[in-house]
């Protein structure tokens, strides 16, 4: 996990305030300011913010209601509020906690605590950051897992419905898995299942695509924005892709190598249908591909069924 410069959104209406705190903390981070709870907004959603400083009193919007904008938006709630304010009620101290805050700094500031303060709470950030992106990682492939795919998912099919885009989605099975495990044992199995993954992510190259495992030996790629023929053929790629790594598979009834069998669907979505249905769809396909003798690309569709005879079906039985 690369160890970039964490940032601070120092948030103040005064100028002189701003300097004074950018003195203190500007040399080890990115720092940003605003004069106003509006710039702050603004410049949270539009840049990676860790830490921000929030200054209670505030014409127009005061620092509590930037801080409950903050914490009411999924996107922006992680990030640590600090407020920073003349010494005040008690009460304030406490409501600016209750709406969410981690912490109350007192003005004047003190270099040295806020300093300290700054670098405990930027710690704990950088360790949340690490646990999430860890979580949605699948431990064995390293690539994405099935918590993350269903993120993704759900965000792509929102954009759709939004947008009147298609969305396409790719299943892909390794072909006599089972057999492999048996023959070769576990650990080779393992190592199996890291090259495919592999040559999945490393065939699914366009920004916004995302190839996860989906479970077992089972992959999912969610393509937004993309026709269900260019999903066809980005399958019979991955299907290409993943017999020429040439892991040989003894066992296997349709080629001499590791083979997937791939089903494709892609759908219009609106607000009536559900990304699950999208899913069971191309299930389906991947059923049809299976029981049509694997090693193939089947796609799901109410009028007709694509199929794609992959050359090497040949070599089965040889
Ligand atoms: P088909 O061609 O119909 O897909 O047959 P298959 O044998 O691949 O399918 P099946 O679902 O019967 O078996 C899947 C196997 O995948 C069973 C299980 O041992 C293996 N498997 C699932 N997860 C892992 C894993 O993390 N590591 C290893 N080594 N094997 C796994
Ligand atoms: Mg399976
Ligand atoms: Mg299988």
């Amino acid at each position: 996990m690369e160890n970039v410069m964490q940032s601070i959104l120092i948030v103040d209406d005064s100028r002189l305030n701003l300097q004074i705190l950018k003195d203190i903390l500007g040399i080890d981070h990115q720092i940003y300011c605003a004069t106003s709870g509006k710039e702050a907004l603004t410049i949270i959603i539009s840049k990676r913010v860790d830490l921000i400083l929030l200054d209670v009193i505030m014409p127009e919007m005061d620092g509590f209601e930037v801080c409950r904008i903050i914490k009411s938006n999924p996107q922006t709630k992680n990030i640590p509020v600090i407020f920073v304010s003349y010494m005040g009620e008690v009460e304030d101290q406490a409501k600016g906690l209750e709406i969410g805050a981690i912490d109350f700094i007192t003005k004047p500031v003190n270099p040295s605590i806020i300093k300290a303060r700054v670098k405990n709470h930027l710690e704990l950030k950088r360790y949340r950051d690490i646990l999430e992106e860890l979580s949605m990682i699948d431990g064995l492939t390293g690539i994405s897992n099935r918590r993350y795919l269903d993120e993704v998912l759900e965000k792509e099919w929102r954009r759709a419905v939004r947008t009147g885009d298609t969305l396409a989605v790719v299943l892909i099975d390794i072909d006599f898995f089972k057999k492999y495990n048996d023959y070769y044992g576990h650990v080779a199995g393992d190592e199996c299942l890291r090259k495919v993954a592999n040559s999945l992510k490393n065939s699914v190259k366009r920004a916004g695509e995302l190839v996860a495992r989906y479970g077992g030996e089972e992959f999912a790629v969610v393509l937004p924005s993309v026709s269900k023929e260019d999903a066809l053929k980005l399958g019979e790629i991955l299907r290409q892709n993943v017999e020429s790594l040439n892991i040989l598979h003894a066992q296997s009834e349709v080629s001499p190598y590791v083979t997937i069998s791939v089903g494709v669907a892609a759908i219009r979505p609106n607000r009536e249908s559900l990304s699950a249905n999208l899913f069971s769809k191309a299930d389906k396909a991947l059923y049809q591909a299976k029981e049509k003798g694997r090693n193939m690309v089947s796609g799901e569709s109410e009028k007709h069924i694509h199929e794609f005879k992959p050359i090497l079906v040949s070599l089965a039985g040889q």
